[in-house]
């Protein structure tokens, strides 16, 4: 923590240091004329049906290759149709090579669908949902681990690789799925920014005997002006980082203890963790009263640690949304962004992440369609439980704010999958 201690916005246009990955940003702060005005535009309320039988991604239907989908009623994991990476053929394995400046990488890409039902959200799902999604990312963690310590088996290469593990929501960031869902891509090498950011770590703790992330996720607990939601319970914090580039990015880390990985996480840190990712991502949609799309990922031990207390990875979410003032008005990355510092990771920005903290400090943890639709009566807990109950008993106001027409909707789920409604319902 003494580490962070001289940790301050500068004053007037000023650059900021990313300590996660050796770069700058540049604050204008003098550029943000325009002051808060708080929401301007109308809610959005999706009217997506609890069940879509053109989504290849709800159960039962099919996909690609002639693939269906079981009839699940949990976290459902299965291999991407289209994988960016590969596993090695028989041939591969034997003509391996030493050419690094185009290294031949292996690996294999899962997609992770997070509920069965297509209508709902992170945000929106229920405490014991939102567990077992990351439950699901420990098991996937552990098996694409494995898989890739298999693969370097094979190969003859080290015992190194990667898992990472990331949720892409909303048109925006180019996702175009609206079912609840978020993808996993192993490989047999560690992409750059765990790399540096793992170097980091090493670097920090050999010299200063502590763990970098802890470290600065305590010096911000303290400091309190960039937090946007705490854990005291599990130790879990989420801020609006220092060096943040995009506008309401966000680091959730723990401030307690050293954690290398998921699999590391108590029961009641996995609860904890729950807590806090829908709180953030409930303050994400209250902002802007939208669906706020958004790219969040896990960064932890490249492959499940042999010796977790000795691993200097730290595990950590980040958030990048890519808003910057309404539900329609994003910040683009061009110009200086691309020319100026370089990497798309080292940019300017108008509003200080300590004001970007405070906003979403202000708006409510209550998810706003809860409002919208005159719902009082469900509480962050009950998530998709209480809204679904509210469905049954007025058979118009779903999960995502849905208006009477969705009521039919609602019911040929239910019709349509008695399965997974059963479990979103009351039945379990
Ligand atoms: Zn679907
Ligand atoms: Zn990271």
């Amino acid at each position: 923590m003494d580490y962070f201690k001289n940790l301050k916005p500068g004053q007037g246009v000023h650059r900021r240091f990313n300590e996660l990955i050796n770069k700058h940003v540049l604050v204008s702060p003098h550029r943000t004329k325009r002051p808060w005005k708080g929401q301007v535009e109308d809610p959005i309320v999706s009217d997506l049906p609890s069940y879509d039988k053109a989504c290849y991604l709800c159960p039962g239907n099919e996909r690609a290759g002639g693939y269906t989908n079981p009839r699940y009623d949990s976290v459902f994991t299965f291999d991407n149709d289209y994988p960016a990476l590969l596993p090695p053929t028989a041939e591969d394995v034997e003509q391996i090579g030493e050419d690094h400046s185009g290294q031949q990488v292996y690996g294999r890409c899962k997609v992770m669908c997070f509920h069965p039902r297509h209508d709902v959200t992170l945000a929106r799902m229920a405490h014991d949902d939102i567990v077992k999604v990351i439950r699901g990312w420990q098991e996937v963690y552990e098996q694409e681990g494995e898989a890739i310590r298999a693969m370097q088996k094979e190969l003859n290469g080290p015992d190194e690789g990667y898992v990472q593990i990331f949720e892409n929501r909303g048109a925006m960031m180019g996702c175009s799925a609206p079912h609840p869902h978020g993808q996993v891509w192993s490989m047999t090498y560690v992409p750059d920014e765990p790399h540096t950011e793992i170097t980091r770590f090493s670097e920090h703790l050999k010299k200063h005997n502590a763990h970098l992330l802890l470290s600065y996720a305590q010096f911000e607990y303290e400091n309190k002006e960039r937090v946007v939601a705490v854990d005291e319970e599990s130790g879990w914090i989420a801020v609006v980082p220092f060096w943040a580039t995009w506008p309401y990015e966000l680091l959730v880390m723990q401030y307690k203890r050293h954690i290398p990985s998921l699999l590391q996480c108590s029961e009641a840190e996995r609860d904890g963790l729950a807590r806090i990712l829908k709180e953030v991502l409930v303050r994400y949609d209250n902002l802007f009263s939208c669906p706020f799309p958004y790219s969040m990922g896990l960064h932890q031990s490249p492959l499940p640690p042999l010796n977790p207390e000795a691993d200097p990875a730290e595990v950590h979410f980040h958030f990048y949304p890519p808003l910057l003032r309404s539900a329609s008005v994003r910040k683009f990355m061009v110009g200086f962004e691309m020319l100026g510092e370089v990497q798309l990771t080292a940019l300017q920005r108008d509003v200080t992440p300590e004001q970007s903290a405070a906003k979403l400090r202000d708006v409510s943890s209550r998810h706003y369609t809860e409002s919208v639709n005159g719902v009082s009566d469900i509480d962050g807990a009950n998530g998709v439980n209480g809204a679904n109950g509210v469905h049954m008993r007025a058979g118009a106001n779903g999960v995502n704010g849905i208006s009477t027409a969705t009521g039919g909707h609602c019911a040929n789920g239910v019709n349509g999958l008695p399965k997974a409604n059963g479990v979103n319902g009351v039945a379990h």
